[in-house]
């Protein structure tokens, strides 16, 4: 069968085979396995449906909710020879009734509909008669209010699957990870004991590099001046911020637009333009930027502020080196950046506590990804659910030669042993503070200036001490309740640790770029 599928593959795309990844999604379908499919975009997904497609007997339902680009999709096929129709609110009543006609003539073996469709008992009708083999839902992670756009329409799926004569072969597919979405998609759709498949996550051509510490804006100057004949863009979390940056990097002679929501759309194309044609080469932009826009050679990604989450950073990031080849990216982290996405999921409007708790949970991850010292591109491959990921690539911050180990097993210790006075009750702030030996309000309230561990580690900046607190939770030593205040805990990998049995090191990387001073 798998040869067959090859066969088509070459025959009607023209590709020598299949990704890693695609032939394994293909058989579980062939075989009648219902099957969740998580991949990126760009990763290869509709090749996974409509080669099965060409070899079922039946018709093929492709549920989508993006009608921009059903047409699109469709009259590709139509080019390469696989007959295919649309059906969505853009055609008239009698185009529509046409193209069920000649579903049922047998006409097409694939159908793209909307999922708003299937809301109406007078279309389930007209498609009951018709045999359908496969259901292919696109953007499956709609069906869930924890995913990034619920539609309350792809709740009509299950019920119109049900109602089927006979029960086709349900394939969905999306590029959102997390575990809660993807529970929800397989009950939410019915997914009967699915296979499921993590694949096509790893961007080889992209290196990953967290900084920590760095003087953000010396540090995008020197950057693009070091790259400024390359294409490259600069992510900040705030509109303010992205003008104050974009301003500077003119100030130094740098060729650099901006973009966000706060800009007219005839000043956002306009920049949009001028990146895509290379006339600026650097883009300073909030996350509005991005989406639809399709530049291959950009050839950097820095992000002046953490993301919210890692799926939002990694999708920004993966902005870079589109054509294959090599990208940079890298995070520039600052505990404020915290500060900032803690306000907002507080900000959220309608958010329940359940909610808050989730993005907190995922704010926590991305936080982790900057403090680990584990191969940054394991940590994301693990993270979007990959197994069987090497512990080394050999092309992020963590694996990459110019980092040094420092040994900071007695500032471990001393952090430890500090929670432990403070009985495991409090949140990374006010250990840092008893660390710092602060005289701040909440500390000698709770009589923590009189601890052995008060002041322990006072020749540190608070933030340095956040940040020593932030990476033994991402190595793992110490974990974090969650909630909007969490608290850290003491893990058992810290135990070894406080016995003297076991040393804790940090990577640290020499500085690439020298700093500048203000004035320049
Ligand atoms: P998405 O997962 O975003 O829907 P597409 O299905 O549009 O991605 O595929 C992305 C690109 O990869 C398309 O240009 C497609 O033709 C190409 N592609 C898919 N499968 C293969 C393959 N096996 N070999 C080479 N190119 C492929
Ligand atoms: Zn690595």
């Amino acid at each position: 069968m798998l040869k067959q599928a090859q066969n088509l593959l070459q025959k009607y795309y023209g590709y020598p085979e299949f990704r890693s990844g695609q032939e394994k999604i293909i058989d579980s379908i062939l075989n009648g396995r219902d099957t969740l499919a998580i991949m990126p975009t760009g990763a290869g997904k509709s090749v996974c449906f409509q080669i099965p497609a060409l070899m079922f007997p039946g018709i093929t339902l492709v549920i989508s909710p993006l009608i921009s680009l059903m047409k699109d999709q469709v009259d590709d096929l139509s080019g390469l020879g696989i007959p295919a129709a649309f059906i969505n609110s853009s055609l008239s009543q009698r185009e529509t009734d046409e193209r069920i006609f000649r579903a049922r003539r047998g006409d097409f073996k694939l159908i793209y509909v909307a999922p708003e469709r299937l809301e109406s008992e007078k279309f389930c009708r007209l498609l009951a008669p018709l045999r359908l083999s496969l259901v292919a839902v696109d953007e499956a992670h709609c069906v869930s209010t924890w995913g990034h756009d619920f539609r309350p329409s792809y709740r009509g799926i299950r019920p119109f699957i049900s109602s089927l004569p006979q029960r086709p072969v349900v394939a969905a597919f999306t590029a959102t990870a997390t575990r809660t979405v993807r529970a929800d998609m397989v009950s939410l759709l019915e997914l009967a004991n699915p296979s499921i498949f993590i694949t096509g996550f790893n961007r080889e051509n992209l290196s990953f590099t967290v900084l920590r510490g760095e003087n953000k804006l010396a540090f995008v100057k020197n950057y693009a001046a070091d790259h400024v004949d390359q294409s490259g863009i600069i992510y900040a979390a705030t509109r303010k911020e992205v003008d104050s940056v974009c301003a500077f990097l003119r100030s130094q002679g740098l060729a650099a637009g901006r973009y966000h929501a706060g800009m007219t759309d005839e000043e956002r194309t306009w920049a949009q333009d001028e990146f895509v044609y290379d006339n600026i080469k650097v883009m300073v932009a909030t996350n509005a930027f991005g989406m639809g826009i399709d530049k291959s050679n950009v050839r950097y990604v820095l992000h002046y502020n953490m993301p919210k989450n890692l799926e939002a950073y990694y999708q920004e990031a993966g902005r870079a080196g589109r054509d294959g080849e090599p990208g940079e990216c890298i995070l520039l982290y600052s505990a404020q950046d915290v500060q900032v996405q803690k306000f907002l999921i507080e900000q959220s409007q309608n958010a329940t506590e359940e909610r808050k708790t989730y993005e907190y949970r995922r704010l926590h991850d991305m936080m982790d990804y900057c403090h680990t010292t584990r191969c940054l591109r394991q940590y994301i491959l693990h993270y979007f659910g990959e197994t069987d990921v090497p512990a080394y690539c050999g092309n992020c911050g963590t694996c990459s030669d110019d980092r040094e180990a420092v040994d900071i097993t007695v500032d471990a210790q001393k952090i430890f042993s500090c929670i432990i006075r403070m009985k495991e009750r409090y949140g990374v702030t006010l250990v840092a503070d008893v660390l710092k030996g602060s005289k701040n309000k909440r500390v000698l309230q709770l009589k923590f200036d009189s601890l052995s561990t008060y002041g322990l580690l006072k020749d540190r900046s608070v933030e340095e001490i956040k940040d020593l607190i932030n990476l033994l939770i991402a190595e793992g030593y110490l974990g974090l309740a969650e909630g909007e205040y969490p608290v850290v805990k003491i893990k058992a990998k810290a135990i070894p640790v406080l016995k003297g049995q076991a040393a804790v090191t940090q990577k640290i990387l020499r500085r690439r770029v020298k700093p500048v001073s203000e004035n320049t």
